[in-house]
């Protein structure tokens, strides 16, 4: 399971450009999880977020 806190998300779009498959900014300019697979995308994505705002 990925989930983003939208209310840490600082819409930088890291995640969504490390991993696209898992991730994708929204029209609030947060980031949102397509696919909630915990893939070594998804973490590499997570360890780079500045705000620690993906859980896995
Ligand atoms: S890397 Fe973190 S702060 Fe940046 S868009 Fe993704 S969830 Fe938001």
């Amino acid at each position: 399971m990925v989930k983003v806190d939208e209310n840490k998300c600082i819409g930088c779009g890291m995640c969504a450009g490390l991993c696209p498959e898992t991730f994708q900014m929204n029209a609030d300019g947060k980031s949102e999880v397509l696919n909630d697979a915990v893939t070594d995308c998804a973490k590499n994505a997570a360890e780079n977020c500045p705000v620690e705002a993906i859980t896995l």
